[in-house]
């Protein structure tokens, strides 16, 4: 099986969580709530943090926004990021009120001794700071023209921006390079690598309707994540946070560099099939998918690896032709045929299974099925939690 080699960069730590140096690649959103309503941002993010979600970025767009953290921040358990534009002071009051990490945006926060001012309060806090340029606000003189491409001039932002971090002596950096356009976005991260071993956020920012959003980021961050690039991932899309959760876990899933969920293998259908067999794979994921996610921050060391292992398979096929043959190479499988299904474990047939009562038998396998749950996560997680761990020892 093809392993990809992760980029080596620094350990930066973010609330109770570490990125860089090898930890998994953590899964980050942002709420779409104003901050200062407290309430409504708390549910968001709280719905966010139990699907999934690791990181959460915040808008801080005035004072009364940069207040509001100081309330979030002590009834949410998730690191918090605040994202500042423009007004420098607004990061000072963000760090001062609790915030985790702050972006910074290169193309509206430049002045040396307003960003040496915000250094300071993230140094005496001791939080990181991430470097979050985009191409869609450049500077005005770091506009793309024939000398320069978008690519080169992200970087130099970046670049340029990350030596006055570093003259005020600070390394607790992250980067991102987000362009619309994922040619310049994967060139901007490829180009990065040259110049630091600060760890990546990666991203594809304005990517349009979440369909094409989806397929987008996945197009861009798919390559970058299979060069070993990127220690953080944020899919934007036009669309509730919770689906940047989801499909954030699903790339990183399909590239094989987190676990979460079994992977269900089932094949297109056709004139064959005598079952229906979208209604049954959509019933399975969807019960797959209501399962609590354990937060990175609440595991351990090795815990948090097992989260990098093989997923299990799950096989859903529509006829004997193919499903067999699927059914067995996969962890757990089933095969159907006229109004019943063969049910294959590890290779082997062992019993046949209605149609009606096919999820249902998969669930109950994946449960039963003591060698695909990690022990150490069972004794770390409670009831339905600890029986839905679906990492391979
Ligand atoms: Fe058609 Fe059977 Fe192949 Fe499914 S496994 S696509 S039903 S031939």
């Amino acid at each position: 099986m093809t392993k990809i080699i992760r980029r080596k960069t620094r350990v930066i730590r973010i609330g109770n969580i570490f990125i860089g140096g090898g930890n998994p690649i953590a899964i980050q959103s942002m709420t779409k709530t104003k901050t200062a309503d407290i309430e409504k941002t708390i549910r968001q993010i709280k719905e966010l943090e139990s699907i999934g979600c690791e990181i959460v970025r915040l808008a801080v767009k005035d004072s009364r926004d940069a207040k509001a953290l100081r309330i979030i921040k002590r009834r949410v358990s998730v690191p918090l990021v605040s994202d500042i534009h423009f007004d420098w002071r607004l990061a000072l009051e963000a760090i001062d009120n609790g915030v985790d990490k702050i972006r910074l945006n290169p193309g509206n926060i430049y002045k040396k001794d307003q960003i040496r001012e915000i250094v300071k309060a993230a140094k005496l806090n001791r939080i990181p700071i991430r470097v979050g340029v985009n191409s869609g606000s450049l500077r005005k003189f770091q506009i793309p023209n024939s000398k320069f491409q978008t690519p080169q001039i992200m970087v130099k932002s970046a670049l340029d921006y990350i030596r006055v971090l570093e003259k005020s002596g600070f390394y607790d950096i992250v980067v991102s390079l987000k362009a619309s356009n994922i040619f310049d976005t994967i060139e901007a991260y490829r180009r990065m690598t040259r110049f630091c071993d600060y760890p990546f956020h990666l991203g594809v920012t304005a990517t349009g309707s979440p369909y094409s959003g989806v397929i987008k980021s996945a197009a861009a961050l798919s390559i970058l994540l299979f060069e070993g690039i990127g220690d953080t991932i944020r899919i934007s899309l036009t669309d509730k946070p919770q689906a940047e959760v989801r499909a954030a876990k699903s790339i990183l899933e399909t590239m094989g560099l987190r676990s979460f969920c079994p992977e269900i293998i089932s094949c297109p259908t056709c004139g064959r099939c005598e079952v229906d067999l979208i209604k049954v794979v959509k019933e399975l994921e969807s019960s797959l998918s209501r399962y609590p996610v354990i937060p990175l921050s609440r595991l351990t060391g090795k815990q948090a690896n097992r989260q990098t292992g093989k997923p299990i398979k799950v096989a859903v096929m529509g006829c004997i032709v193919n499903g067999p043959g699927e059914a067995r190479e996969a962890d757990l499988g089933v095969a159907f045929g006229r109004k019943e299904g063969l049910l294959f474990k590890k290779g082997k047939a062992i019993k046949r299974v209605s149609l009606n009562r096919c999820v249902d038998t998969l669930l109950r396998e994946l449960e039963n099925s003591s060698a695909c749950y990690p022990v150490s996560l069972l004794a770390s997680s409670t009831g339905k939690q600890a029986n839905r761990q679906t990492v391979k020892q």
